[in-house]
């Protein structure tokens, strides 16, 4: 559905996935805040289907690897004509491929992508996909973590759900954004809810005290202690930055 304006106006999100599988789609996506996003228009999600522009009576999008070894890659003159296809319906989404290689897929990355008119996503499979078609086509490698998936529509599903949970309308309470893990540069403080006993563990007092300033500092607190504990490395990179949202407000 091509850039069907939302209710206030503001073209859709569009995400183009290239893919072996669009029938995987969305999947995930069509559940919860996505799906209610995606049935709201405030994105859109078109899948391109790489076999038909298979070469040959097999319709192959695939062959063995130049100097031999396992498995198949995937053609770059197949994938160009799909990219070629889908910037022709949409010129100005940046082509991103999903790759175990790729700069990893940060909070910061999401807010980035969220921020523009939407993504094309090449999906993998096999053995990986001719090295030429990312550089003459320009293609972002992303990687979603240092593992190897069977394939990149997985991968694009996690990029996509990351994006499309920061796009304007669609958290109930846009509020719930600003503390989470990673928008601070920490994980997120523990969370609770009733009952106030669970088998024998209370909600600590401080939660229930009414007190927000000092819920806020117990919250700062724990999420710097969590963050110190699990991934010192945000610490480092926040220190870098030199945030202090004491002082920030
Ligand atoms: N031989 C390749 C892995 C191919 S896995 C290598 O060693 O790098 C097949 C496809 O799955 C890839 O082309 C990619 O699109 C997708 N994929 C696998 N792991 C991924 C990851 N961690 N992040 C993003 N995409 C991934």
């Amino acid at each position: 559905m091509p850039h069907m304006p939302t209710s206030d106006g503001r073209p859709a999100w569009r995400a183009q996935i290239l893919t072996l599988f669009p029938e995987m789609f969305p999947g995930p996506l069509g559940y919860s805040l996505t799906g209610q996003a995606l049935d709201a228009g405030i994105w859109s999600l078109q899948c391109v289907a790489l076999r038909q522009f298979g070469i040959g009576r097999h319709l192959a999008v695939d062959d063995r690897p130049a100097g031999g070894g396992a498995g198949m890659v995937m053609r770059a003159d197949v994938l160009a004509a799909a990219i070629d296809e889908a910037r022709r319906q949409a010129p100005d989404l940046p082509g991103i491929v999903l790759s175990p290689r790729g700069e990893p897929l940060r909070q910061e990355t999401a807010r980035e992508l969220a921020a523009g008119p939407g993504v094309m996503l090449l999906a993998g499979r096999f053995e990986g996909i001719d090295q030429r078609v990312i550089e003459g086509r320009h293609l972002r490698e992303i990687s979603i973590g240092d593992f190897v998936l069977s394939g990149g529509e997985l991968a694009a599903m996690v990029l996509m759900d990351a994006c499309v949970r920061l796009l304007p309308g669609v958290l109930g309470a846009p509020d719930s954004l600003v503390h989470e893990s990673f928008e601070t540069g920490l994980l997120e403080y523990p969370q609770y809810t009733k009952p106030r006993e669970w088998e024998g563990r209370a909600i600590p007092e401080v939660l229930v005290s009414g007190d927000h300033g000092k819920v806020d500092a117990w919250r700062r607190r724990a999420a710097e202690a969590l963050t110190r504990e699990r991934r010192p490395d945000l610490l480092k990179s926040l220190s870098m930055a030199k945030v202090d949202p004491e002082k920030n407000g």
